[in-house]
C-alpha cells in the first residue's frame, strides 16, 4: 500500500476557499492511487483565540483543562475537509486523537507521541476512505486531552508517518519551502533544496517556525525524509532528509531569528556553589524556558553578575519569582525587554575556521553592538537590540552569500 501523509497548516485551512483547495490537493494523490492521510492543524488564528479565552478565566489555568480547549480548533478544520470530500464524492470522515487513539507521554502543552493504534484507520482506508485526523492533540495514560506543543501538528504528521510506514510525509504550508531565512522578512531569501535534520533542528529551534523543533527530533530519529511545500503554488518544495544525501558544501546554510526576548542581568550576586542552580530552579519549576546564559567570572571572589534570557511572554513571572527567591541575594536587577538573538546556522562551520571573526566583523561594520554570545557545533548566536534586528539579519545574510 502506497500510503502518503499530508499535513496543512493553519493558514492553508485558514478559509473555506482554502478547506476546497485542501480537497483539490487531496483527490491529486488519489488520483496517483496513493492511500492519503491527512492532518489538519486548527484554522489560522483559532489556537490563539482559544489561548485567550484561558487567560481570561486565569493565569492559573488547569494545565489539563488548557489542553481540553486548545485542542478544539482541528476538529473544526478536519471536520471541514472531511465534509468538503465526501461532497465530491470521495469517501472521509474525520478523527480526533482520542478517537484513533493517538498516545501521549510528559506534561500537559508539550507532551510528545509515544504511540498510535491503526487498526481502525488501516481499516478505513483500505475501503478506499480519507482519514482527517486533527493534529496538535493526543490522550494521556489518565485518558486526558493533552497537547504536544505549539505548532505541533508537524509532529502528528511525523509520527502518523512513521507509524503507518508512509512513502511519504509532506507539510503543505503558506510558503514555498525552507528558506535560508523568513522570506516574509528578507525578500532576498533562497529556498533551500535540501537541507539535513541537523540544520532544519537548528534553524527551528531558533527560530525558524516553518517546522516545529521536536517534529525535526521524531522525523531524525525515526529517518522520515520530509517534504515542505507550498498549498497555494504548485512549486517543487524544500527536502529534509540526512546529510549523506546533501551535496551542496554551503559553510551557512540559513540565518534565523526570533524577535520577542528579554534579558535580565542580576549584578552583584554573592558567589557560592549553588547560587546558579538557585536562581534557575523556580524558573524551571514554573516552566519559563531559560536560554542565553552568561555568569562573569567574578573579580573579587565575592560577587558576580549572571545575565539570561526567556521569551517576553515570561518577564512578568519571572520578575515575581526573582524579587521572592529568598535563596539569592543581589544589589541590583537590570532588565532589558527588547532584545533579539540572531544565529547562522550550518554544518559547515565544524571545518572552516574564521567564521565566528566574519560575523562579528560583519555586525561591526553595520555598528550593530553585540549583547551576549553563545556558540554550538553548527551555530553561533548573538543577542542584539531588537531595533538593529533586521539590519542584522540583512547583513549577516549577505556576509554568508546566501541573498537571491
Ligand atoms: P503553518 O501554519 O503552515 O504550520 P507556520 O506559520 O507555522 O505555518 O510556518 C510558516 C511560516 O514560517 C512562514 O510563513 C514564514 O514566515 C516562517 N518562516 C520562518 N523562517 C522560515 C524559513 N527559514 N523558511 C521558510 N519559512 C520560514
Ligand atoms: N493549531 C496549533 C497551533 O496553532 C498546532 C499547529 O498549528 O500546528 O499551535
Ligand atoms: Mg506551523
Amino acid at each position: 500500500m502506497k500510503i502518503v501523509v499530508l499535513k496543512f497548516g493553519g493558514t492553508s485551512v485558514g478559509s473555506i476557499q482554502r478547506i476546497k483547495n485542501v480537497a483539490k490537493i487531496v483527490i491529486s494523490y488519489l488520483k496517483k492511487r496513493f492511500k492519503v492521510i491527512v492532518i489538519s492543524s486548527a484554522m489560522s488564528g483559532e489556537t490563539n483565540k482559544l489561548v485567550k479565552l484561558t487567560k481570561q478565566i486565569s493565569d492559573n489555568f488547569s494545565p489539563s483543562e488548557y489542553d481540553a480547549i486548545v485542542a478544539t480548533g482541528e476538529q473544526i478544520s478536519s471536520s471541514l475537509i472531511a465534509g468538503r470530500l465526501n461532497d465530491k464524492g470521495y469517501i472521509s470522515r474525520s478523527w480526533l486523537a482520542w478517537q484513533v487513539p493517538i498516545f501521549t507521554t510528559g506534561d500537559y502543552s508539550h507532551s510528545r507521541i509515544i504511540n498510535i493504534n491503526k487498526k481502525n484507520i488501516l481499516k478505513f482506508i483500505r475501503k478506499g476512505g480519507v482519514p482527517i485526523i486533527s493534529g496538535f492533540q493526543g490522550i494521556n495514560s489518565k485518558n486526558r486531552i493533552t497537547t504536544i506543543g505549539r505548532g505541533g501538528s508537524d509532529a502528528s504528521a511525523i509520527m502518523i508517518a512513521k507509524f503507518f510506514k508512509a512513502q511519504k510525509c509532506i507539510i503543505y504550508t503558506d510558503v514555498d519551502g525552507v528558506y535560508t531565512t523568513d522570506p516574509n522578512v528578507v525578500p532576498k531569501a533562497k529556498k533551500i533544496k535540501k537541507i539535513s535534520f541537523e540544520e532544519m533542528l537548528e534553524m527551528a529551534s531558533l527560530g525558524a517556525k516553518v517546522m516545529q523543533p521536536h517534529s525535526i527530533q521524531d522525523a531524525r530519529l525515526n529517518r522520515i525524509d520530509i517534504e515542505v511545500r507550498s498549498s497555494f503554488k504548485n512549486l517543487s518544495g524544500s527536502l529534509i532528509t540526512k546529510r549523506k544525501n546533501i551535496s551542496t558544501k554551503n559553510i551557512i546554510r540559513g540565518v534565523s531569528f526570533t524577535k520577542n526576548d528579554a534579558k535580565i542581568s542580576l549584578i552583584g550576586v554573592k558567589d557560592k556553589p549553588g547560587v546558579a542552580a538557585a536562581i534557575f530552579e523556580p524558573l524551571f519549576k514554573n516552566s519559563i524556558n531559560v536560554d542565553m546564559v552568561v555568569q562573569n567570572i567574578s573579580s573579587n571572589k565575592k560577587e558576580t553578575d549572571l545575565t539570561f534570557t526567556i521569551k517576553n511572554e515570561d518577564l512578568t513571572k519571572t520578575k515575581k519569582l526573582i524579587k521572592k527567591n529568598r535563596k539569592i541575594s543581589f544589589k541590583n536587577i537590570i532588565i532589558d525587554e527588547k532584545v533579539s538573538k540572531v544565529s547562522i546556522v550550518g554544518v559547515g562551520m565544524i571545518t572552516t575556521p574564521g567564521v565566528t571573526f566574519r560575523m562579528f566583523n560583519a555586525l561591526a561594520r553595520k555598528n550593530i553592538n553585540i549583547l551576549v554570545i553563545s556558540t554550538s557545533e553548527i551555530k553561533i548566536s548573538v543577542l542584539v537590540d531588537q531595533k538593529n534586528l533586521k539590519k542584522a539579519v540583512d547583513v549577516l545574510h549577505k556576509e554568508f552569500k546566501l541573498d537571491y
